[in-house]
C-alpha cells in the first residue's frame, strides 16, 4: 500500500514507519519536528516537513493514490494540556479534522488512528476493555476521544475505514542488528521508563517518585507496560482488517499491571546501577492504576504480543538510551 504516516518522526510513528517499510509498503512521512528527529525518519521513506493542518490536502491528492493514513502527529504531554488546553484542541482535534477533510476530498480510504487509554480515566474495575466508561481526566486524553467520536461519525456518513488503537503505556525501542534503534525521546522527558534510565547513567540525580501513599499494593501508581513493537504490529494488522464504513477500537496492553516501584527495582536489575529515589508529592491528575484488556485485539485482529516482559522492554529502552542518547 502507498501510506502517509503523520508523526513518523517521534517515537512510535518511527518504529511503526520502519515496519511498514520492512513490509514492503511505500512510506510518506508527514512531520513537523516540533518533537519529533529527522534522523529518526527510517531510511527508504519520503520525508516532508510540515504540519498536518498546512500540508495534508497537498500531498492527498486523488492522482496521489494514498491506500492509507496512520496518524501519530499529536502534542502528548498531559501537564502542558492542562496549562495551554487550546494547543491540544487545536493541533490535536483541528490538525485531525483537517486531516479527514482531505482525506474525503481525496478518496483515501483507511485510517490508523492513535488514541490512548488515558481516554477511560480511573477505573476501579481493571482491566480495562473497550466497552468500559470513558472520562478523560485532562484536555490530552479529551482531545483523543474527540478524535475516536469523529472518526466514529466519518466511518458511519463517508465510509472512512478506521481504527482506533488506544495505546497503554508505550515504552520498549525497535534494536536492528545493523546498530540502528527507534525508541523513546522526548525533551523534556516526562515518562517514566526513560527518565529512571537518565538517573541509571548518571545523566539525573535522582527520580522524583511521584507518590507512594496511593491505594496499591506498594502505595505507587501502577501501569501496562507495552512494547513499542508489539504496538507496531497492531498497527499492521489494523490496516489490513479495515473495512469501508466501519470505526473500530482496540485496547492495546500487555494485561500486566507494574508498579513504579517495580519499574524501578527492573531498571536496578537490567542496568546494575543504583537508582536514587525521592518521593515527591502525587503528580496532578495522574490516574492511580491502568491495566488493558486486550482480548477484543487478540480475537479480531490475531495480535499477540511477543516481548512482554518488564525486564525485556526495560533492556531495550536501555540499549536504545545507550546507542542513540
Ligand atoms: N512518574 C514518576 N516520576 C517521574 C515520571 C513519572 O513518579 O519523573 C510516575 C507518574 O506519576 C506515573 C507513572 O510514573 O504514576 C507513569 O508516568 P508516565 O508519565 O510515564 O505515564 P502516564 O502517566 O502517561 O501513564
Amino acid at each position: 500500500m502507498k501510506l502517509l504516516v503523520t508523526g513518523g518522526a517521534g517515537y512510535i510513528g518511527s518504529v511503526v514507519t520502519a515496519l511498514l517499510l520492512d513490509a514492503g509498503h511505500e512510506v510518506v512521512v508527514l512531520d513537523d519536528l516540533s518533537t519529533g528527529y529527522a534522523e529518526a525518519v527510517p531510511s527508504g521513506a519520503t520525508f516532508v516537513r510540515g504540519r498536518v493542518q498546512d500540508r495534508a490536502a497537498e500531498l492527498l491528492t486523488p492522482e496521489a493514490g494514498f491506500d492509507g493514513v496512520l496518524h501519530f502527529a499529536a502534542f502528548i504531554s498531559v501537564g502542558e494540556s492542562v496549562r495551554q488546553p487550546e494547543r491540544y484542541w487545536d493541533n490535536n482535534v483541528v490538525g485531525t479534522l483537517s486531516l479527514l477533510s482531505a482525506m474525503r476530498a481525496a478518496g483515501v480510504p483507511r485510517l490508523i488512528f492513535s488514541s490512548t487509554g488515558t481516554v477511560h480515566g480511573d477505573l476501579d474495575a481493571l482491566p480495562i476493555a473497550e466497552d468500559a466508561p470513558v472520562g478523560p481526566l485532562n484536555p490530552y486524553a479529551a482531545s483523543k476521544l474527540a478524535v475516536d467520536y469523529a472518526l466514529a461519525g466519518e466511518a458511519a456518513a463517508h465510509g472512512l475505514g478506521a481504527v482506533s488503537l488506544r495505546y497503554f503505556n508505550a515504552s520498549g525501542a525497535l534494536l536492528r542488528p545493523d546498530g540502528t534503534a527507534y525508541g523513546e525521546r522526548h525533551d523534556p522527558e516526562t515518562h517514566l521508563i526513560p527518565i529512571v534510565l537518565q538517573v541509571a547513567a548518571g545523566e539525573r540525580e535522582k527520580l522524583p517518585l511521584y507518590g507512594d501513599d496511593y491505594p496499591t499494593p506498594d502505595g505507587t501508581c501502577v501501569r501496562d507496560y507495552i512494547h513499542v513493537t508489539d504496538l507496531a504490529s497492531a498497527h499492521l494488522l489494523a490496516l489490513e482488517s479495515v473495512k469501508p464504513g466501519e470505526h473500530r477500537v482496540y485496547n492495546l496492553g500487555n494485561g500486566n499491571g507494574y508498579s513504579n516501584r517495580q519499574v524501578v527495582e527492573a531498571v536496578r536489575e537490567v542496568t546494575g546501577a543504583p537508582v536514587p529515589v525521592e518521593i515527591a508529592p502525587r503528580r496532578p491528575g495522574d490516574i492511580v492504576a491502568q491495566v488493558a484488556s486486550s482480548e477484543r485485539a487478540r480475537a479480531e485482529l490475531g495480535w499477540n504480543p511477543a516481548r512482554t516482559d518488564l525486564r525485556d522492554i526495560v533492556a531495550d529502552a536501555w540499549e536504545f538510551y545507550r546507542r542513540a542518547c
